[in-house]
């Protein structure tokens, strides 16, 4: 039906991949592109006789605009899924708007030097991309992404007004090394050692990395503690549902995973900041990141569930209301169906489903949105679908 070109070939692309070939009636004709070709060539070699899509692979550089525009023109994509790194969104998304293609990205636009994520690069896109006739689907991962659709869905079936929103990341999950992070190590390490902020009553309030704790009991994962991070839905949500007063995020971390990060941290190891070493400039975050496991590795070794969702306080008929949509994903079983773990695959299926909303015209608004600004109703039927069913509470412990 469509062609369709995904950009990256890490752990999050290697979900989108496997699951585009298991829906090849949407995602008939793919064409894999990224730094290493090599790895391009892998999932076409491991996939191409187990389904229906027809797979080809590129090499391309996401930082040079030129090569993305010739690889579109070449292969003519109805859509790009991007799943290479927040740092290639712009580049991508011009070589959408010049070549007239659909865009589709799991996380927010980040300059390489700064370690500030914000929508404001990619929003000054909008108009652009109305006036092109084009569909931008911002950040749809798990987190952002499911998170965004859960709330415009409790908005538009649960409440009259929504209040507040927390949202949970918790992840059981054991890979049984002493230290290691789920997704690109880099981008990971910089989200978290960054200072904390929540919504409320109408603007952002800066926390300390790590200085708000709370201990959570996640349905089908048990007690867990878990700290207030900055994150990047926050930005949009305060925007799109209309009236909310306070928005929290909070993902849970191991006391060790805290303890390595911290030594990490003083010895000066996460920095972005570039040192001189023997005569090169190196930067310490990107040696770290070269030294730890690599997250497409701890697939066979992790155990354990995840649980991400979402708790809404509001108002529905007059009447004081509570609501909690969540989604428990086993590691193992991931592993099972498509070779990765779960933070991987929580983050890959929602982005195959977000193309496969362009791609069928249930989504289709030209402009550059973000997902909760679309109709939640296909998207969450489809996560039933496609691997990540989703759980309501009318009565969920509330966060203090
Ligand atoms: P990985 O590091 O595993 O993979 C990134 C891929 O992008 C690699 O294949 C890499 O190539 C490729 N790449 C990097 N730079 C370029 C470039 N200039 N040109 C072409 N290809 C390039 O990352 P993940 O798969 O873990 O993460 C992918 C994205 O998903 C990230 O943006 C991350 O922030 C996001 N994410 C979103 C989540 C959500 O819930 N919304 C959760 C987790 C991740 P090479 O193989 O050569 O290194």
């Amino acid at each position: 039906m469509a062609k369709t070109l995904i950009i990256g070939a890490g752990g999050v692309a290697s979900v989108v991949i496997h699951k585009c070939c298991q829906n090849s009636d949407v995602f008939d004709d793919i064409c894999i592109a990224s730094r290493t070709k090599s790895k391009c060539d892998a999932f076409k070699e491991k996939l191409q006789n187990q389904t229906k899509t027809k797979i080809s692979t590129a090499k391309v550089d996401a930082d040079n605009v030129d090569e993305l525009i010739a690889l579109i023109n070449h292969y003519k994509p109805e859509i790009v899924i991007n799943v290479a790194l927040p740092y290639q969104d712009l580049t991508i998304m011009d070589a959408c708007l010049i070549t007239g293609t659909h865009y589709l990205d799991t996380a927010n636009y980040e300059p390489i030097d700064t370690a500030k994520f914000e929508y404001k690069w990619q929003w000054a896109y909008r108009e652009k991309f109305k006036q092109a006739g084009i569909t931008a689907v911002l950040g749809s991962g798990f987190d952002p992404g499911v998170t965004g659709v859960f709330s415009a869905y409790a908005q538009k079936h649960h409440f009259d007004e929504i209040y507040t929103i927390d949202i949970l990341d918790a992840n059981a999950g054991d890979h049984g090394y002493p230290f290691a992070t789920n997704f690109n190590p880099e981008i990971n390490i910089r989200e978290v050692t960054a200072k904390g902020s929540y919504f409320e009553n109408s603007r952002f309030i800066e926390t300390e990395p790590m200085s708000i704790k709370r201990v959570y009991n996640f349905p089908e994962i048990g007690e867990k503690d878990m700290y207030l991070l900055h994150h990047e839905e926050l930005e949009s949500l305060a925007i799109n549902i209309k009236g909310v007063k306070r928005i929290r995020f909070f993902m849970t971390f191991s006391q060790n995973y805290l303890t390595h990060l911290k030594v990490l941290e003083n010895v000066g190891m996460t920095s972005i900041v570039p040192i001189d070493f023997e005569g090169k400039k190196i930067v310490p975050l990107q040696f770290l990141k070269a030294v730890l496991p690599d997250p497409a590795s701890l697939g066979p070794r992790t155990k354990g569930k995840t649980n991400i969702g979402c708790i809404y306080q509001g108002i529905k008929d007059g009447k004081p209301k509570n609501y909690y949509v969540y989604n428990v994903c086993d590691h193992e079983e991931c592993y099972a169906e498509v070779g990765s773990q779960a933070i991987s695959y929580t983050t890959g299926v929602p982005a195959m489903i977000g193309a496969m909303m362009v791609l069928t015209g249930k989504w289709n608004k030209a402009g550059v949105y973000n997902v909760e600004e679309f109709d939640p109703d296909p998207f969450m039927d489809a996560l039933n679908k496609w691997g990540l069913p989703w759980k309501e509470s009318f009565n969920p412990e509330l966060v203090e």
